[in-house]
């Protein structure tokens, strides 16, 4: 089926006959992959007797080599999948079954794309990047160390440096234009921290994404931004760039060389915020991020300090 869209990819009409010798099949056998093409991955195709088929817009699909070229100075290996339950999963699995790190996977469409706590990323075809890339950390607590939220800096300012000037970060990891989530990070990590442990960075941007029913708050797209489509392709090579300098400067300074630049994007710094963990709700006034990446609360005049995967900020309607 991907390779009929393969052929398609120009957005030019290309006849009924022409495909079908391209792929060694019928006509009615074009005609059933088209259809397929349409109720499963949700595109759209024109069909014009005499002319033939047509996407309605034209597709750029991800390609390695072109990635791989973009961004020559990280030299990891790249998988791109069609569809995959989801790009952190298939980076674990591949790990498990014997894949060497640093690896990175991609997929033009996730099927199970995960956020925190189960939750759902959506994910549709060829729209957006869904981006995990997997490391192996040896002895390294200090590696690990406000490791999700240097990511979410990285993707900061790779929308920066493609035009998304307005973009900032929500404590810990959330990516947003104003109120409206642009990006997501999950690390997901296996083997053991104090000794030998791989982490996946997971990231998922929108990028031409124009609409969806399937996020429950607010969102937006790289897209509905600027009025532009963006070249996936360039932004992953981009990204891949950006995150190879921060971790280097991670790994170098520690969290600590990264704190001041994260804070200076921190959304709401100086907010009123709720913070949820899990059925308890604390309100507080954020103070900012301390050395090791943990949000600092004015808690009832005092200070206090909150680290950990399972908490979440809320804007506070008197902020
Ligand atoms: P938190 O404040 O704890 O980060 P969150 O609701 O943003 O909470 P995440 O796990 O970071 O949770 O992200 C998952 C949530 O993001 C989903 O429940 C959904 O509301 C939203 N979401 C899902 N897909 C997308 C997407 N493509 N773009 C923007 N938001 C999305």
């Amino acid at each position: 089926m991907l390779t009929l869209l393969k052929l398609l990819e120009d957005g030019r009409f290309h006849s009924g006959q022409a495909l079908g010798a391209a792929l060694g099949v019928s006509r009615s056998a074009v005609w059933k992959q088209l259809q397929q093409l349409e109720a499963e991955l949700g595109l759209s195709i024109h069909k014009i007797r005499g002319r033939g088929y047509q996407l309605s817009a034209p597709l750029a699909l991800l390609d390695p080599g072109v990635i791989q070229s973009q961004s020559a100075s990280c030299a990891w290996p790249v998988q791109v999948h069609d569809s995959i339950d989801s790009t952190n999963a298939a980076a674990l699995r591949a790990i498990e079954h014997g894949g060497v790190a640093p690896l990175l996977v991609l997929a033009e469409r996730q099927t199970a794309g995960r956020g925190r706590r189960g939750r759902k990323w959506a994910s549709p075809f060829a729209e957006n990047v869904y981006y995990s890339l997997v490391l192996r950390i040896e002895g390294g607590m200090r590696q690990l160390e406000g490791l999700s939220l240097v990511v979410g800096l990285a993707v900061l300012q790779t929308l920066r440096q493609l035009g998304i000037s307005n973009a900032g970060l929500k404590w810990p990891n959330d990516v947003l234009v104003g109120q409206k989530k642009i990006a997501g990070i999950l690390l997901e990590l296996v083997g053991d921290p104090a000794d030998v442990c791989h982490v996946v960075l997971g990231v998922g941007i929108n990028v031409n994404m124009q609409s969806t029913e399937e996020v429950d708050q607010q969102w937006t797209s790289m897209r509905l931004e600027s009025g532009q489509l963006f070249d996936r392709n360039r932004l992953v090579a981009e990204l891949s760039l950006m995150l190879q300098k921060y971790l280097a400067r991670h790994q170098e300074g520690g969290f600590m060389a990264i704190q001041p630049e994260w804070e200076q994007s921190h959304l709401w710094q100086g907010r009123n915020v709720s913070l949820i963990a899990g059925t308890h709700q604390i309100e507080g006034e954020v103070l900012g991020i301390d050395s090791q990446g943990a949000l600092r609360l004015k808690v009832d005049g005092v200070e206090k300090v909150f680290s950990g995967g399972e908490l979440s900020l809320r804007l506070r309607d008197d902020s």
